[in-house]
């Protein structure tokens, strides 16, 4: 299977060149796809030109060439749907006056065989409940307006209400649409300062959501949470969502919120995503009945870790500390893997992830394609090796680790005994 590269003219019309082979990136390299790291385009995947890159693919000689045509060619790539990984992101070359910084997407490459658009991912998790069709439905208004007037001063609602309309992010629809996982955001302030951090500006790239300006009160906390617990099918309720800082620095409150909606509504899964770096407040919400726990991770290596998510007041080992509490209450842990090819399937940290994982309680990791410029993440992270492959790191991580679950998104685990 050859794939061919595809690519957009200043109209914003996709072409096939049938001359060149596409090309994609793994870390700062360009290579030629495998057909098994290929998919066919998955549904709801939304195609966009990369901004201020051109498009190259491979010649007949296997040398990289930029498409040549009378009209300039634009990179393209895939926004992949939740349950997809990315193995390969666009190869392109950035325009003279392409300084600009990518924006906060996960640019995946795609490319063309046989009539049909590939994209370079895999399926990593059911898609079902992150279809895109199932969001942005034409009742959603009503929906949201219905909880607004039953709760006009629960701030938390209005939160979410924006976040559903403006960011069309998925959790916060779920609580309107009364289904599955909904988010809880309560935090603004964080104890990291991560490269790719969604919810606040860092190395000058604009974060596409704006951080929470509020910290709300028990009551409206356990309002949206019971609402969602009680009457929602297969209900999560997370704390730490994209438009917040990290919510165990809020433990305090949350520990009261986490019992006092366990106290009113028995069934659904209580969940937490963080950084685990303030192990007093993870052990504060088991405590009081967390059930599950997502824990961002860009690497294992320390060096790695530090470059990447700035810690403050906490390390890497604080975060194995915060997993054994976790453990200890019984939680169900994740590690929220912040995925990128010709990195994170270098040997060297698919090395520290199998020795992370064989130390540590972890019962899942979670393939999140990690949404950054590359040109500003190898500023900051130096590659000193070539990548295995996405494809590869997943193999290694079934054949060596095989306690672990592997997929996507946080599983409804229920309410632990
Ligand atoms: S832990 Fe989350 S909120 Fe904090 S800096 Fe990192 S991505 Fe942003």
């Amino acid at each position: 299977m050859i794939f061919y590269t595809l690519y957009a003219n200043d109209r914003g019309e996709l072409l096939d060149d049938p001359y060149l082979q596409m090309l994609g990136g793994s870390g700062d390299k360009w290579v030629a796809p495998d057909p098994e790291e290929m998919t066919p385009l998955p549904e709801g995947a939304s195609l966009v030109t990369v901004p201020r890159q051109r498009a190259v693919g491979l010649d007949g000689y296997g040398s990289p060439k930029l498409v040549s045509g009378d009209e300039a060619a634009w990179a393209v790539a895939a926004l992949l749907p939740q349950g997809f990984t990315r193995t390969l992101i666009p190869a392109g070359v950035r325009a003279e006056n392409g300084n600009g910084k990518l924006p906060l997407l996960g640019y995946a490459a795609i490319g063309f065989y046989d009539g049909q658009i590939y994209a370079a991912a895999l399926q990593t998790d059911e898609h079902r409940k992150w279809h895109p069709d199932n969001f942005n439905t034409d009742d959603l208004p009503l929906k949201i307006k219905k909880f607004r007037t039953k709760y006009p001063r629960n701030r938390i609602y209005a939160q979410l209400e924006q976040c559903a309309a403006e960011y069309s992010c998925f959790t916060a629809q779920n609580i309107f649409y009364r289904r599955w996982e909904g988010g809880i955001p309560t935090e603004n302030a964080c104890n990291a300062c991560c490269l790719g951090c969604i919810s606040e500006d860092h190395m000058g790239i604009l974060s596409p959501q704006v951080r929470l300006s509020f910290h709300p009160e028990l009551e409206e906390i356990c309002a949206v949470g019971v609402e969602h617990l009680a009457k929602a099918e297969d209900a999560i309720i997370s704390f730490g969502q994209g438009c917040e800082g990290d919510p165990a620095l809020n433990a305090e409150l949350l520990a009261a919120a986490i019992r006092k909606i366990r106290a009113a509504a028995g069934t659904g899964t209580i969940n937490m995503n963080t950084n685990a770096g303030y192990a007093e407040g993870v052990k504060k919400m088991c405590a009081a009945g967390l059930d599950s726990m997502r824990v961002s991770i860009f690497s294992c290596l320390s060096h790695n870790y530090n470059k990447y998510h700035n810690p403050r007041g906490y390390d890497l080992q604080t975060v194995t500390d915060s997993l054994k509490l976790a453990k200890e209450h019984g939680c169900f842990i994740a590690l929220n893997l912040l995925t990128f090819p010709g990195f994170t399937d270098m040997e060297s940290e698919i090395e520290a992830l199998l020795a992370f994982v064989s130390k540590n309680p972890v019962d899942m990791i979670q393939f999140r394609n990690l949404n950054i410029d590359p040109l500003q993440l190898w500023q900051q992270i130096d590659i000193s090796e070539e990548g295995t492959g996405i494809v590869n790191l997943i193999r290694v991580l079934e054949t060596e680790a095989p306690h672990l679950r592997l997929g996507s998104y946080t599983p409804p685990v229920g309410k632990k005994i």
